[in-house]
Parts: C-alpha cells; sequence; structure tokens
C-alpha cells in the first residue's frame, strides 16, 4: 500500500511535467507564428520593393536609397527568421523535417507539413 506523501509526490511530479510540456509546445507554436509573420512581412516588403522599381522608372525619378532601405529591412527580416529557427533547433524536443524543413515535435513520426516520415 503507498504511502499518502508518495501519492502525493507522484501527482505533483506528473502536474509538473505536463505544466513543463505545454510551455514548450506554447513556445515552440508562439516561434512559429512569428516566423509566419517575418515571412509575409518580407513578401510585403519584395512587394513595395517592385512597386517602388515600377514607380521610378515610371517617373524617371530616383529611389536608390528607398531601395537599399527596403533591402536592408529585408534582411533584418531574413537575420530575425534565422534567430528564431537556431532558438528553435537548440531545444531538443524539436526535429526538422528532411522532405520540407518545417519543424515538429521529436515525438512526431509524420511531418505535420508534408507528411514525411520522420526519422
Ligand atoms: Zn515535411
Amino acid at each position: 500500500m503507498a504511502k499518502f506523501e508518495d501519492v502525493v509526490s507522484r501527482v505533483k511530479d506528473v502536474a509538473e511535467t505536463a505544466g513543463r510540456k505545454t510551455g514548450e509546445l506554447v513556445e515552440l507554436g508562439k516561434m512559429k507564428l512569428k516566423i509566419a509573420d517575418l515571412r509575409r512581412e518580407i513578401a510585403g516588403a519584395h512587394e513595395g520593393l517592385g512597386r517602388l522599381m515600377y514607380d521610378s522608372r515610371k517617373s524617371g525619378e530616383p529611389v536608390d536609397d528607398m531601395v537599399d532601405a527596403c533591402i536592408d529591412h529585408i534582411s533584418a527580416l531574413h537575420a530575425e527568421i534565422d534567430e528564431l529557427e537556431e532558438r528553435i533547433m537548440d531545444s531538443k524536443n524539436v526535429v526538422r523535417c528532411h522532405g520540407c524543413g518545417a519543424f515538429n515535435e521529436n515525438t512526431a513520426v509524420f511531418c505535420n507539413q508534408c507528411g514525411a516520415k520522420i526519422d
């Protein structure tokens, strides 16, 4: 017969493990969302860059400064994504799909993006 204190401590252990796991999942989810936001922002910046070039060619007005600022901005966004991806990879609970590069929980059998087998 288990002692009452043992049961209590086991319940506490399980609760703590579950809490920690949820925290990591939330963190990974947040970072993935942030990366998706940054990718959208990069796409928007590329579109802006295209519009800038178009307007410049049409009007003949030089836009070099704005183009440089735009390129710097895009590079900064890429750097931010790289940093987030590094942080995700530092977490040992995450594996990267060999097929599409998506991040998956290390317990995943198949990729949550492309369905490839995770090994
Ligand atoms: Zn995949």
